[in-house]
Formats: structure tokens, C-alpha cells, sequence
């Protein structure tokens, strides 16, 4: 099919929840991707934080391939390697403990969600299940995940959403404190699973953070902020959840982000890059909370699939400290040289590694982001203002070259 006729059929029988950009992609090797028709493409965009070890990468495509041979689903009902050595290999590399497997982001961080609350429940009965977030977070499209989001602009139509979320100020730890304390005289808690009617200030159970928050426009977390805000979670026996979603899986040149900021999490979630376009996400717990979800408390009938974690334990054996340390340097070499560029229409470069924000001050970045896809150059929007890069992890410098060369052009060409 060619890109006209893709596009039809899109239009005429696909929700239109989706607004696309105007290229069709049809296959890709390296960072570099193909319409149907041949047109280029650089990708700095990787499937918004995927395809982590690129496209046509062949180590990644004999493990999918010898795994679908194999076995390619078994349920949850029954053992099988992958998803054990995947658990092990994760475990062996965060510290953490345990894990649970699940499909995509927000599930993920459902789960995660759903794992704070019990961990709470066991202890201290009800009336302590208030999640806290932070204001310009991301952390999915269920009812559930779009609570827990702290942007206005997501809590719409949907009415009504999961109660017991509240949100605060990023970089702000006393107005945590001060939500902490409010909520803290509030709460009951008499140890027991009796039903009874939720108050309207329910105590605090647990405070999800991403330590870069990307959709939000790629705005790293203070280090200083992320290390007190652990504190005062660890003085009360609140869970501190991170959700990696989109900062794991080597995006920002440790394993995972939390790693770069010297705290151990009591959980984390991870999906998009973590099995290189495969569907998986998860959450793995450190020791505190590692029984706290028991039979049938949660499941999921594709996580831990056989497939993707084969996949996942590919990714992870390519993302060795040599492709980490990698990714930093790529990140460095692309601050430094859009840094040189002195250009009026760009402000000072956010993120960390291989996730990049670069704010553009005198140009729209949405309109920006389209004519860089006209021009031959994949490149993603965050926030208000910025332009996101997040490329595969394995993107060469000739690509970077050449992406970067396509943004100096388009951007002189919109100011
Ligand atoms: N959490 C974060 C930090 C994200 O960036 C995203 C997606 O962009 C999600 C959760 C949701 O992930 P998914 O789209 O796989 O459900």
C-alpha cells in the first residue's frame, strides 16, 4: 500500500483519538526509518521512547524469533523461563526485589497504585489511601492513571475519575510536608478491614514521582528535592513509587533514572523501552513490599508473556555499562552541539542522556515538530514549549549529524 491509500483507510476506519503527524512509516534500520515510497526519516523520537536498540536490530529480532518458535504465550497459571530470568536479571540490576509483569505503562503503574494501597490496607486499615503526585506529571490514560496525572488538562470528559489523588508543586517539598501534615490529622486508622465510609481527607499512602518528567515537558526533579522528599516518605512510612515508564530502560544513561539520584525507591514502574517495541511494562518492589500482592489480588493475561520478555532480556543484555555510559555521551554531544548553534530561538537544554528538551522560545514547538517531519527529521513535543528527543539508545553519531543538521535548518527556517 502506498502512503495515500494507509491514509485513507486510517481516516475511515480508525478512531481519530490521534493527532498524527503527516508521514507513513513503513520499515527502518538503525535511527534512520523509510515511508513506503522510500523517504527518510532520522528518528529522534524512537516510538516515543520504545524502540530502545533501534530498527533492524538482529539480535533483538533472533530472540523474538527463537522465543515465538518456542513458546509464544503461556498463562499465568503455569511457570516458564523467560519471565523468570527477566524478574532476575531485573532484580540483580535495580537492587529492588520483586516484580510483577504487566503490558503497558499505565497498567503498570496501576498496579503499582494498587500494590501502595494494600501495603497501607495490611498495616493500617482503612483510611490511608491518598496517592500524591506531582503538578506537570504523566503517568497514563486509564481513570485511574489520568487522576493520578497532575495536568488539568487531563481531567475532562471522563467524569468520574478514581478518587484519592492529590497533587503538588514539583521542587517543592515543604508544600508536601504541609499536605502530609493536613492529611495526616485526618486519618483514621484502627487496623481494621471493616467496611466504613472513606473520609473526605484520607491519610497518605504513597507519593509517585518521575524523576525527569517527560510529557510535562522533559523538567528534571531538583537532586536535593528528590532526596528530602525520600526522607520525610521514609519518616512516616509513605511508599515512594517512581514511575520509569519513560525515564527507564537506559533512556537517561543508568538502567534506571531513580539510580542517577542516589534513593532506593519501594517501587518502581517501567514499560515502553524495556523489551525494544515489544508490549511489556511492570513494577518491581524492594523488599518491604515484595508480598504485599498475593494470589488473586492482581493479574494480567499477556504479562510476562514469554515473547516479550525474551525481548526484554535481549534489550537488557545490549544496554551494558559500556552502551549506558554510551548514551551519556550521545546526550552531551547533542547538548553541546545545539548549544553552539547560539540560536534565539531555543532556550536552555533539559533532561538527561538520550531524553532531551530543548525549549524554544520564539518558535511554536508543535509547528516546529511538523515542519522537522516535513523536512525529513522524526522529533516529539513536551510541555508547553519544548521539543523532545528521545532516539534509540543505539542511534550513531552520523545520524545525530544528520538529525541535528535537519533541526538547525527548520528552525532557521520558522524564525
Ligand atoms: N508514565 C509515564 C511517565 C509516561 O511517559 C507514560 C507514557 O507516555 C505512561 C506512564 C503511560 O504509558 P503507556 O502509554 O504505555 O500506558
Amino acid at each position: 500500500m502506498n502512503s495515500e491509500d494507509i491514509k485513507s483507510l486510517d481516516a475511515e476506519n480508525v478512531m481519530q483519538t490521534y493527532a498524527r503527524f503527516d508521514a507513513v512509516i513503513d520499515h527502518g534500520n538503525g535511527a534512520t526509518l523509510y515511508s513506503p515510497e522510500g523517504k527518510e526519516y532520522i528518528d529522534f523520537t524512537s516510538g516515543i521512547g520504545v524502540n530502545s536498540v533501534g530498527y533492524g536490530n538482529k539480535g533483538l529480532a533472533d530472540a523474538v524469533y527463537a522465543q515465538t518458535m518456542r513458546l509464544q504465550h503461556i498463562s499465568n497459571l503455569y511457570y516458564s523461563e523467560p519471565y523468570v530470568r527477566l524478574a532476575k536479571e531485573l532484580s540483580g540490576r535495580t537492587g529492588l526485589k520483586n516484580v510483577f509483569f504487566s503490558n503497558s505503562g499505565a497498567e503498570a503503574n496501576e498496579g503499582m497504585i494498587k500494590l501502595a494501597r494494600k501495603y497501607s490496607f495490611d498495616k493500617y486499615g482503612r483510611g490511608r489511601s491518598t496517592i500524591v503526585s506531582l503538578e506537570q506529571s504523566f503517568h497514563g490514560r486509564t481513570i485511574t492513571t489520568l487522576a493520578a496525572t497532575g495536568q488539568d488538562a487531563f481531567h475532562n470528559y471522563f467524569f468520574p475519575f478514581t478518587e484519592g489523588f492529590r497533587h503538588v508543586p514539583a521542587n517543592d517539598v515543604k508544600a508536601l510536608e504541609a499536605l502530609l501534615d493536613t492529611f495526616a490529622s485526618a486519618a483514621v486508622s484502627d487496623g481494621s478491614s471493616a467496611f466504613k465510609p472513606v473520609l473526605p481527607m484520607n491519610g497518605v499512602c504513597a507519593v509517585v514521582i518521575e524523576v525527569i518528567q517527560g510529557e510535562g515537558g522533559v523538567l528534571p526533579l531538583d537532586p536535593g528535592y528528590v532526596k528530602d522528599l525520600a526522607d520525610l516518605c521514609a519518616g512516616r512510612d509513605i511508599l515512594l513509587l517512581v514511575d520509569e515508564v519513560q525515564t527507564g530502560a537506559g533512556r537517561t544513561g543508568a538502567l534506571f533514572a531513580y539510580q542517577q539520584y542516589g534513593i532506593t525507591p519501594d517501587v518502581i514502574s517501567f514499560a515502553k523501552g524495556i523489551a525494544g517495541g515489544l508490549p511489556l511494562g511492570g513494577f518491581i518492589s524492594g523488599e518491604k513490599c515484595s508480598a504485599v500482592l498475593t494470589a488473586g489480588t492482581h493479574a494480567s493475561t499477556f504479562g510476562g508473556n514469554p515473547v516479550a520478555a525474551a525481548a526484554a532480556l535481549e534489550v537488557l543484555r545490549q544496554l551494558d555499562d559500556d552502551a549506558l555510559a554510551g548514551v551519556i555521551m550521545k546526550g552531551e554531544y547533542i547538548k553541546d552541539k545545539i548549544q553552539g548553534w547560539n540560536s534565539p530561538a531555543i532556550g536552555d537544554i533539559r533532561g538527561k542522556g538520550l531524553m532531551v528538551g530543548i525549549p524554544l522560545l520564539s518558535v511554536d514547538h508543535k509547528e516546529a515538530a511538523k515542519a522537522c517531519v516535513a523536512n525529513g527529521l522524526l522529533i516529539l513535543t513536551a510541555g508547553d514549549d519544548a521539543l523532545r528527543m528521545l532516539p534509540p539508545l543505539t542511534i550513531s553519531y552520523e545520524e545525530i549529524d544528520k538529525g541535528l543538521a535537519i533541526l538547525k535548518a527548520t528552525l532557521g527556517e520558522l524564525l
